[in-house]
């Protein structure tokens, strides 16, 4: 696997509004888009920083991923993204070489990029996302 970049870090908050402002005034960055991906029962704000993104996750309902995450561990550092240039073909050596996937194909996240979720128990604690932009690979 050979990333490119880290291409978001996903954080989940309490409240969403309050933690943009945050971002926004205390860090001078800027919120571009609020999503919701009704899938994963969050609502995401992204804020651009050099090559990365900022990545804010409220979560919509108490059982979602994020509602469980804070509920449990408090606002946070929840997932660290990294771009590659083949999800499948990634996911497939993973696999190969015995770290537990949580999505064994890649899925739509937000923004449109595919994204696929490694296991933290299989990676040393933190749970890694890989995505893929086919919007911006086709275009090189
Ligand atoms: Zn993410």
């Amino acid at each position: 696997m050979k990333p490119s970049h880290v291409e978001h870090i996903g954080i989940a908050v309490k409240n969403l509004d309050a933690s943009i402002r945050f971002y926004e005034e205390i860090l001078g960055l800027q919120c571009y888009n609020i999503e919701e991906v009704k899938d994963q029962k969050v609502r995401t704000a992204f804020l651009q920083v050099g090559d990365t993104k900022i990545e804010l996750l409220e979560s919509t309902d108490p059982d979602g991923p994020i509602g469980k995450f804070v509920e449990k561990k408090g606002e946070g550092v929840h997932h660290v993204a990294f771009a590659v240039e083949n999800i499948k073909e990634e996911l497939a050596h993973a696999k190969q070489k015995g770290i537990r996937l949580i999505d064994h194909q890649p899925r739509k996240g937000a923004e449109g990029l595919d994204i696929a979720f490694l296991h933290p128990k299989s990676t040393h604690g933190t749970l890694i996302e890989l995505c893929e932009d086919k919007t911006k690979i086709n275009s090189h």
